[in-house]
This record gives structure tokens, sequence and C-alpha cells, in this order.
């Protein structure tokens, strides 16, 4: 047996201190997951947590210490930064208890669910599907993962993201609505979660537009700080 054509590579996050990347299988995501990001889009109190999904190849990784190129999507004329604190699995399983969620997980890193705003709340409005203003190609910025006994406090990390120099977003991960054990547990009992999957945990609040120029930097305490340029 021969494929038709050659298959497509596998997506692959560089690792902390390793030689060997992280194959990425798929990627998750979690919608409104800080109390005052929910308020900025006009939803209230702690709902079930909800996931969509982004194409694994829709990965942008950030080599460290460098500027990655993030290129402006076509279709939208709001190009939205939503900077996520990102678990990769390292161990699968379905139906995790809450207590368990921590063994799953091989590390952490820096991500951002780039949102083509205006086509996303179109779909909204219409009840349809998100993946245009979700899950185009390079949607999926994300840094080294720090594996998760080097990645130090994360539960109470600062999450923040700066444009041009100027702070957009600030918060802490212990403001999860849903924290990432809740996630993990909530997540697994609708997919069967597998090594390599990545889960982008949701923002917190200071969601805006970005273009073509703006330099983000996106820092998550403990974690590799990811640069990037809108071209
Ligand atoms: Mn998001």
């Amino acid at each position: 047996m021969d494929y038709l054509f050659t298959p497509s590579p596998t997506v692959s996050v560089p690792v902390l201190g390793s030689t060997d990347e992280f194959p990425v299988h798929r990627i998750y995501c979690v919608g409104r997951n800080y109390e005052e990001h929910a308020q900025e889009m006009g939803h209230t109190g702690r709902e079930p947590p909800f996931f969509f999904m982004k194409p694994a190849d829709a990965v942008l990784v950030v080599q460290p210490g460098s500027t990655a190129t993030l290129p402006y999507p076509s279709l939208t004329h709001n190009l939205h930064h939503e900077i996520e604190l990102v678990v990769a699995i390292g161990t699968g399983g379905k139906e995790i208890p809450v207590d368990q969620a921590a063994k799953h997980i091989f590390g952490y890193a820096v991500g951002l669910d780039m949102t083509r705003r205006d086509l996303q709340n179109d779909m909204k409005k219409q009840g349809r599907p998100w993946c245009i203003g979700k899950g185009f190609d390079h949607s999926a910025p994300i840094g080294t993962i720090t594996p998760a006994l080097q990645a130090g406090d994360i539960v109470n990390a600062a999450i923040s993201l700066r444009v041009n120099g100027v702070e957009r977003q600030r918060s802490l991960i212990a403001k999860l609505i849903w924290n990432v054990s809740e996630t993990i547990a909530q997540l697994s009992a609708a997919w069967e979660l597998q090594p390599g999957d990545l889960i982008y945990t949701g923002t917190p609040a200071g969601v805006a537009a970005v273009v073509p120029g703006d330099v983000l930097i996106a820092t998550v305490a403990g974690l590799t700080t990811i640069e990037l340029k809108v071209v």
C-alpha cells in the first residue's frame, strides 16, 4: 500500500530542556472561562464549560527568543488576540475524575486563541458553527511546552499580554471559572483524550483587535514567553 500523495507532516511543539518534540493530536479550546471575559462578551455567571476545536495544523510554533510571524488572515477586519494557558496532555483517558486529572498533564505552554471576531459574531447571530471565526490557519500560536514538574505554581501564575508594549490583558490562572483539572474532567466526558492533545483553557478580559505591524508579547509566569508580529 502507498498513499496517493505525501501525508501531511505531524505538527509538533518544542519542549523545554529536550530535543524531543510534543506531537500534536487535537486542539481543544474552552469558551468563556474567566468571569470578566464572560461579562465583556455579554454573559454572566458560571455556565457549564463549553468547547470548540481548532485543526492541529492551526498551530503556529513560536520558537523561544525569536519573534514569530503571524499572517493577518483573510476575510476579517477584526482579528482579536486571546492569551491562554495551554495544557498539553501526555496520558489519554476518558471520564477522568477531577482528582486524577493532574496525572494526565505532560506540561504547559503560552498560547493565543486568535479569533476572527467579526466572523465569529456573524456565526453566533445566525446560530451557526464558529469554525470560520476560530479554526483558521495559524490561529493557534503556541510557545515551548514546559514539563509540569518544571512549571512551578501554575495554579497561581499571572497571565498577561502586551501589544506594542501596552498591556491589554492581565489576570491570574487562579481566576479560571473551570480550573485545569475540572476542564480535563469535563472534556474527557465528551471525548477520549489522547496523548498529544492541547487544551486552550480560555482567555481573561481585555480581548481586542490587532493589525499588521503589531507586536504581541504573551506571558504566563513560569513558562516561556512568546512574541509575534502581525504581518
Ligand atoms: Mn479563547
